[in-house]
């Protein structure tokens, strides 16, 4: 496929995608044999991910989605975590996996696994398909699975947008800075 004009350069191919969610898949249904466990997408980005992830475990689980805003048309976080979209799902005693597109600086999840405990899940595990390697600080939760470190870039493609665009991209890439700037 031709590399779209507005990125920069490719990070994660399409088959580099392929080989990092069925591990992740293969790890989960190890971990998860017999918990019936709830996956819970952050969306939108992580909707791509997620849909390809439980083609990818082999053990009976379900899904459920949050929506949450955290960067608007913006590049940075702000911290600042509102829902958007609750769960249909009653997670009372659920094993919960919540399945995140890229973990930054972490506040979104972090924010999110202190609302779930409140909730009385059982456990809360993060698979964050991406972590950006961050300089200088660590982020604020720790990712139980992680698919793969990308640079401290803007990245696009799999579920990543860039003011809504870009979301149907088959690989993760940087996009050029002049797009953004
Ligand atoms: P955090 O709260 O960890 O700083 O930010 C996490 C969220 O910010 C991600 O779920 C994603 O929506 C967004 N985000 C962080 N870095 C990037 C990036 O490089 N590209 C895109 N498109 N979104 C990002």
């Amino acid at each position: 496929m031709d590399l779209h004009p507005d990125i920069e350069r490719v990070l994660l191919s399409e088959d580099d995608i392929k080989g990092i969610v069925s591990r992740l898949g293969a790890e989960i249904s190890r971990d998860y044999a017999d918990k019936n466990p709830l996956v819970v997408t952050v969306l939108r980005g992580a909707f791509i991910f997620t849909a390809d992830l439980m083609r990818a475990i082999t053990v009976p689980c379900a899904v459920d989605f949050m929506a949450v805003s955290s960067y608007g048309s913006g590049v940075k976080s702000s911290g600042v975590v509102r829902i958007v979209k609750d769960l249909d799902t009653n997670i009372e005693g659920r094993h919960v996996i919540i399945a995140e597109d890229i973990l930054d600086s972490g506040l979104t999840l972090s924010y999110l696994v202190g609302l779930l405990k409140g909730r009385g899940a059982a456990s809360i595990r993060i698979v964050a398909f991406s972590v950006k390697d961050i300089e200088g600080h660590a982020a604020a939760v720790v990712p139980n699975y992680v698919g793969a470190h990308v640079p401290d870039a803007f990245v696009v493609g799999y579920g990543l947008d860039f003011a809504e665009r870009y979301r149907n991209l088959p690989y993760v890439g940087v996009l050029k800075p002049e797009v953004y700037s």
